[in-house]
């Protein structure tokens, strides 16, 4: 059984018929009731443009600099299937919330969080920059789509309670370097999908999606780090490790150390992390790695049914009947192995030297386009342009442009600029 959802969910900003592709009205509600409101939202983010961007933009490493990348895409669709299981259980669309997984990340420029910092530098006085707020830009404006009856763009034009349920931060921006789900531009988008919706709370679904999220990078990167030859698990039962372990991650998660020292050990004495040990590249240790990550990704999804469901009952949940419990114990181990990550594979100098020179390029070709403007501006993005009256206005086109690109189109630019 799965929860009911209101027609005010399913309300989009433009009214659409059922699509019949000129077959004709359709002759029984068979024809127009085979899919759900929300599995033709899922269909319409899996068949944006901007969803396949994601395969050439970086999640941590690039996805020129491995055999087997894991790149925003592929994050993205390991987000949609975890948060597609824990939705199963806990009795919510697990469309909806599959499509969050998709949409999480879909406003992420080239070079991840790396190239987010960068744009939010660039456009810091006209509204800044921020990857969710550029999610909700993306789903409600610049993929096209749907058009309203004024000729304005509404995106992808989906449900409320799907545009809701992809709003991690569902407020505007309240200073630089902060996180927010709407720029000033895109708040009556905003307000239009919280319409009834708790003060800064986020739906169920949004919060299993992000759930997700961390979980599947957590455990994800670990694996990379592992593949790569940069982790070596045997770390978390070494005293010495779990301790500057501790020390990195308290402050970024709002832990104590010793929530982080315990968390090392509890996942050290997990049987699938000493079979994982000492990874060498043969199938054996492959198997083991694989049985790792997919038994991990288990125990931090099934905690948190379990959890939420000791708290909110084994009925359906959905929206806002109920918030989504993350046992605290899965939590200390979720940031452990993040810091894992942080500590063995981030924090190399190396990639911190990359990545302040990509930085400088986005930075240094946000500054052509903007002063060659509209000469280099996609076609799409033409009409954002001509209707810009102001600044800050231009800035977002510029912004939006770049956002856009792959990290191989943001390259090939930049050589054609000379930069
Ligand atoms: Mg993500």
């Amino acid at each position: 059984m799965s929860a009911r959802y209101t027609d005010h969910d399913t309300e989009r900003l433009v009214v659409e018929g059922a699509k019949t592709a000129g077959l004709g009205p359709p002759r029984s509600e068979f024809e127009t009731g085979h899919r759900t409101e929300f599995a033709r939202d899922r269909a319409r983010v899996l068949h944006s443009a901007a969803l396949r961007r994601l395969a050439d933009k970086t999640q941590v490493m690039g996805p020129r600099e491995a055999d087997t990348p894991r790149t925003r895409l592929t994050h993205s669709l390991e987000v949609a299937q975890i948060g597609r299981s824990i939705a199963d259980g806990l009795g919510c669309d697990p469309d909806l919330v599959d499509l969050a997984g998709l949409a999480h990340d879909i406003g992420h420029p080239p070079y991840g969080h790396n190239g987010e910092k960068a744009l939010d530098t660039f456009a810091d006085a006209f509204g800044g920059f921020e990857g969710n707020a550029q999610n909700l830009r993306i789903l409600t404006r610049l993929e096209p789509k749907v058009l309203e009856a004024d000729g304005a763009s509404a995106g992808l034009n989906l449900t409320r309670a799907a545009l809701d349920a992809a709003l991690k931060y569902p407020w505007g921006r309240t200073g630089p370097g902060t996180k927010f789900g709407a720029y000033e531009v895109d708040t009556e988008r905003l307000e239009w999908i919280r319409k009834g919706a708790p003060d800064r709370r986020r739906s169920l679904e949004c919060q299993i999606m992000d759930w997700s999220d961390d979980v599947a990078y957590s455990v994800h990167d670990v694996e990379d780090g592992v593949l790569a030859g940069r982790i070596d698990l045997r770390a978390l039962a070494d005293p010495a490790e779990q301790d500057a372990l501790a020390a990195l991650g308290q402050f970024q998660h709002s832990l104590a150390a010793d929530e982080l020292i315990a968390a090392a050990q509890r996942l050290s004495e997990l049987p699938v992390v000493a079979a994982a040990s000492g990874y060498d590249g043969t199938f054996t240790a492959s198997v083991a790695l694989k049985r790792l990550t997919s038994e991990l990704v288990g125990r931090f999804a099934t905690a948190a049914i379990m959890a939420t469901q000791e708290v909110s009952g084994p009925q359906p949940l959905s929206r806002y009947n109920a918030d989504l419990e993350v046992p605290r114990i899965v939590a200390a181990e979720v940031a452990l192995l993040k810091t894992v990550a942080l500590r063995y594979v981030m924090s190399d100098p190396a990639h911190r030297l990359r990545q302040a020179a990509q930085r400088e390029r986005i930075l240094a070709v946000a500054e052509r386009l903007l002063g060659t403007a509209p000469g280099r501006l996609d076609p799409l993005l033409l009409p954002f342009w001509n209707a810009a009256t102001d600044d800050t206005a231009r800035v977002r086109v510029v912004v939006d442009q770049i956002a856009s690109y792959t990290e191989s189109r943001l390259e090939r630019v930049a050589s054609e600029l000379k930069i």
